[in-house]
């Protein structure tokens, strides 16, 4: 197996949907107008990290390994699946070395919450904060993210042989 760096992207959108709780990046944000639609808690920035990863081993995409037709995965904290992502790629022979990760969202202004997502993506992918970063865009006002109909998440992925 090759020892040179090895980099994945992961990209999500998730349509806002009334009456539903916004969690991104495993933080509940409090006074969202909205939350994201989807069949597990839809935390399209988790989801984008976890695309990433799976990437950058090789190891296919999300809906593969936890597709949304399984009731196990209803409602599911994405957290955890990011969690059981790390075991798959030590199983695999890699560890995460860093992310980084853009949300583009019109509405809330999400950057008071940027140290706990990059504290909980780190904790759950086992890497240092610092080996995480999360950064923040809108649509200044064009398609579905700047009509306040979605969330969109784009992140890169390194991974070293463990
Ligand atoms: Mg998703």
């Amino acid at each position: 197996m090759s020892t040179s760096p090895r980099a994945g992207i992961g990209f999500d959108t998730h349509r806002l949907e009334q009456g539903r709780r916004l969690i991104l990046g495993g933080v509940e944000i409090e006074g969202a107008p909205a939350g994201l639609a989807g069949h597990s808690d839809a935390d399209v920035l988790t989801h984008a990290v976890i695309d990433a990863l799976l990437g950058a081993a090789g190891l296919g995409d999300i809906g593969e390994h936890f597709p949304d037709t399984d009731e196990r995965w209803r409602d599911a904290d994405s957290i955890e699946l990011l969690r059981a992502v790390r075991d798959k790629l030590s199983a695999a022979g890699y560890t995460p070395a860093n992310l980084d990760a853009t949300l583009a969202c019109e509405e809330p202004k999400l950057s008071p919450f940027r140290d706990e997502m990059r504290t909980r993506i780190a904790e759950a992918a086992g890497l240092e904060q610092d080996a995480v970063n999360v950064k923040f865009t809108t649509g200044e006002r064009m398609g579905f993210v700047g009509r306040g109909e979605g969330i969109a998440a784009l992140a890169v992925a390194t991974v070293a042989k463990a």
